[in-house]
């Protein structure tokens, strides 16, 4: 493990002092036609899986409980890329612990570099909008960097700038407790919303041209987000509480404001019914694999083995609560109040996502025939899949070159 680390670690200086923007060709690839369907999903926890010895992105894992997203699946399911995922999952808020998650999630971010490198023939990195149409067009998928909570920055603002050298274009502040940042929406109002230090991350993030992400903030937060944020806000994997009323989602005044300042909701696939209630001893099973969950790439290939099978004993027993038709509830939902130039897909595959008739990438194919049957169209489907959030992302780059300039002094 350490070996591997130093070498990760090479490669990060390497990734740092080089950016791939910069070396990456530029070929002439034919246009892509005007029916391609661009599918961006905009929250992959997929990096979770990339430290593991038992896991290959180009096999297909559909028996692995742990996994949703794999090369194979998203040509079936016809998913293009989306944005991969920085999750650490949260310590404590202490210069000690602020560290230790840098360092994990630089890490996470090589694991991204790594994967992409290894199978460049079949996936290629993104950094602006632009990319996602330029890659689609060589038939990679395309492989944006997110940050699911910031908590990894610590209270070292220029760290923003380290990661968004490494790709990242897309960051939220908080995750499912308060931190440094901002209040969460599964947590008790510490802040009230964001903290100063988060006002100035927005800020930050803003200057750089890195997309905002509220999922997971509390409502406070959602409402001083659009009003700080220079930039639309994004919301890369929520849903409706008109579906179901919880922390986590989005009520109908919210969602129209939102369009109304030109963000995107991206839905998902979790918080769509009540969890089941599993029994006292299998609630003690499940909590031990979840725990094991968050550090995958730390086991054997027997442990993970043994973990496996553990959650496909807990899964055959309970099945996820909510099914395809809850789904897309949630999607037609938001359709209907936010309107289709402001909703997309963040089903949160590899992170809890997936929902029965549904239950990995490869079955997408499947949402896209329920809109057509609602009467969406084609061109609406294009914004959905990817047309709205990268309009979010041309404004942030577009917000940035402005205040660039803004900043050079005259002459
Ligand atoms: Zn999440």
């Amino acid at each position: 493990m350490l070996l591997r680390n130093a070498v990760s670690a090479l490669a990060l200086v390497a990734a740092i002092t080089a950016p791939a923007l910069a070396a990456a060709p530029k070929p002439k690839p034919r246009p892509a036609a005007a029916s391609e369907l661009i599918m961006l999903d905009t929250h992959l926890d997929t990096p979770v899986n990339f430290g593991r010895v038992d896991w290959d992105i180009m096999a297909d894992n559909s028996a692995d409980p742990f996994s949703q997203v794999d090369y194979p699946r998203m040509v079936r399911g016809g998913l293009t890329g989306g944005f991969f995922a920085i999750y650490i999952a949260q310590g404590p808020l202490t210069a000690e612990g602020y560290a230790a998650a840098r360092d994990e999630a630089l890490m996470r971010a090589v694991w991204i570099r790594e994967m992409v490198a290894r199978h460049s023939d079949r996936f290629a990195l993104a950094f602006a909008a632009d990319d996602a149409a330029r890659i689609a067009a060589q038939h990679k998928r395309v492989v944006f960097q997110s940050m699911e909570n910031s908590y990894p920055l610590g209270e070292d603002l220029t760290l923003l700038r380290t990661f968004y050298d490494l790709g990242l274009r897309l960051a939220g502040p908080v995750h499912f407790r308060n931190n440094q940042f901002a209040d969460s929406a599964t947590d008790t109002p510490r802040w009230h919303g964001l903290s100063p230090l988060g006002k100035a991350w927005v800020a930050e993030a803003n200057r750089l041209g890195i997309m905002i992400d509220a999922s997971h903030a509390s409502d406070d937060v959602f409402d001083q987000l659009l009003t700080v944020s220079k930039t639309p806000i994004v919301l890369s994997h929520s849903g409706c509480k008109a579906v179901f009323d919880h922390p986590r989602n989005l009520d109908d005044g919210r969602l129209r404001k939102l369009a109304a300042a030109g963000g995107v909701i991206q839905i998902n696939s979790v918080y769509l019914k009540p969890r089941t209630k599993l029994d006292p001893a299998t609630r003690a099973d499940q909590d031990r694999v979840d725990a094991d969950k968050d550090r995958l790439s730390t086991l054997s290939a027997a442990e993970i083995g043994r973990l496996k099978a553990e959650q496909r004993r807990i899964d055959a027993k309970y099945p996820p609560p909510a099914s395809f038709d809850d789904f897309m509830a949630n999607l037609l939902h938001a359709l209907k109040v936010a309107g289709v130039d402001h909703v997309g897909v963040g089903a949160d595959w590899d992170g809890g996502g997936g929902v029965v008739g549904m239950k990995d990438v490869a079955d997408l194919p499947k949402i896209n025939a329920r809109l057509r049957q609602a009467g969406y169209s084609e061109a609406d489907l294009r914004k959905i899949w990817s047309g709205n959030i990268l309009r979010v992302m041309r404004q942030a780059e577009a917000n940035k070159a402005t205040a660039a300039k803004a900043a050079t002094p005259a002459g």
